[in-house]
């Protein structure tokens, strides 16, 4: 689907507008620690949440390039999105990609409204990286499943509405078994009977992650997320829309933004090559993301391409962060550039850890094949 540049210039100015007048406070990763499930719900009334998908379900029937041009500018803004961030980014596709007629009339209309709040039930305590790992296990009961095991760093889950979890449910077999086969997605009702949701705070004191433990939690069935024993190739294909987005080279933008400020107000040549590096990095993570969303159009999961965009993406969040401080301490920076710093510096330490490591990511770029 080819859109026009006039229309994406429309959209863009209208996203503009609408942030200006909500008199947004800027704050650095806004998508992960700006709870605003009201503004949340303003943008469902606007059509700028599941504005991809199709109008049967409260879609807006839109292309991946127009998507990008409203996140693109809500993170520029460092606006409230965290309420509905992960189930549009990542549940909804998913939901769309493996889930039944059920899940999809249930969930995305209203995931559209901006009505519900996901967190992401993936990580434990010895399965970060290698989600192969996982011991969270579901057992079949009458009717459904039960899960029992626990959590950690879900993002989220003390606002959620929903969870959705990554569990066992068989048991590779024998030594050189498959790791990957026997895990199941689910989607689970936050306030189950049997759900304990423990928060964890970052190093600057904020709680927006948790410790989620999960003792015997019925599931029903028509909650089981696609294909039950089909979770790793599905969570591998959510991962892409984890990874490809906008956020991860966005988070900083306020503070890149303030540093520019600064900048203007006092010539120093050291300065203007560190920030013309930045806008020239910046440029080459644009055409990326767009390169993802084009991608994304065409009905691919593009794996590979979205852990490279993470992996500069994240590197480049951490050059504005390193960037800033040299330029605010030549050119001095006013309160609202400190406070931005002051934000970057207790957030950009997670960036590159968050959504797959930038080792793992690695890995997932030297092993996959090369596009021709
Ligand atoms: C801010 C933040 C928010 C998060 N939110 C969520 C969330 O909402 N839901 C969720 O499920 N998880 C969440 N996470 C967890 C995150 O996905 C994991 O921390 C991440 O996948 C790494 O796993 P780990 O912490 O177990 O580290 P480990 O896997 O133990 O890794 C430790 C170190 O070893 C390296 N390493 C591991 N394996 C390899 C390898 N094969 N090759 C080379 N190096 C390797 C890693 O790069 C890392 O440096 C969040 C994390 C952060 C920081």
């Amino acid at each position: 689907m080819t859109v026009g540049a006039d229309v994406l210039e429309a959209l863009r100015r209208e996203v503009r507008e609408f942030v200006a007048a909500a008199c947004v406070t800027a704050r650095c990763d806004g998508w992960m620690r700006g709870y605003d499930p009201e503004f949340s719900r303003r943008l469902g009334e606007r059509g700028w949440i599941g504005m991809t998908w199709p109008r049967e379900y409260g879609g807006g029937g839109r292309s991946n390039v127009e998507r990008f041009v409203v996140t693109e500018e809500l993170l520029r803004a460092g606006a409230p999105v965290t309420a509905h961030w992960t189930a549009d980014r990542q549940i909804g596709p998913s939901i769309l990609r493996s889930g039944c007629e059920h899940l999809r009339s249930e969930f995305l209309p209203a995931i559209c409204r901006g009505e519900l709040v996901f967190g992401l039930g993936m990580s434990e305590t010895e399965a970060g990286s290698d989600l192969a790992a996982v011991r969270t296990r579901a057992v079949r009961v009458d009717g459904g499943w039960s899960i029992t095991g626990t959590k950690i760093w879900t993002t989220s889950a003390h606002n959620a509405t929903h969870l959705y979890v990554l569990a066992r449910t068989g048991e590779p077999a024998g030594a050189d078994a498959d790791r990957h086969a026997g895990l199941t997605e689910f989607i689970v009702d936050r306030d189950s009977p049997g759900i304990t949701v423990r928060p964890i705070l970052d190093l600057v004191g904020e709680h927006h992650f948790n410790e989620v433990v999960f003792e015997d939690v019925f599931v029903p069935d028509s909650r089981v997320l696609g294909t039950v024993g089909a979770g790793w190739k599905q969570v591998t294909e959510q991962l892409a829309f984890e990874r490809g987005g906008a956020e991860r080279f966005l988070s900083t933008y306020p503070l890149l933004a303030a540093m520019v400020r600064a900048a203007r107000r006092v010539p120093d040549r050291g300065v203007t090559e560190r920030v013309g590096m930045l806008a020239a990095r910046l440029a080459g993570l644009r055409e990326l993301c767009l390169q993802l969303a084009r991608a994304i159009d065409a009905g691919e999961a593009p794996v590979r391409l979205a852990a490279e965009s993470k992996l500069l993406g994240t590197a480049f969040e951490k050059a504005v962060v390193e960037t800033a401080r040299y330029v605010l301490d030549v050119c001095g920076g006013d309160p609202e550039a400190r406070r931005l710093l002051a934000e970057g510096l207790g957030a950009v330490p997670g960036a590159s850890i968050r959504g797959g490591s930038s080792e793992v990511l690695q890995t997932i770029i030297s092993r996959a094949e090369v596009p021709k």
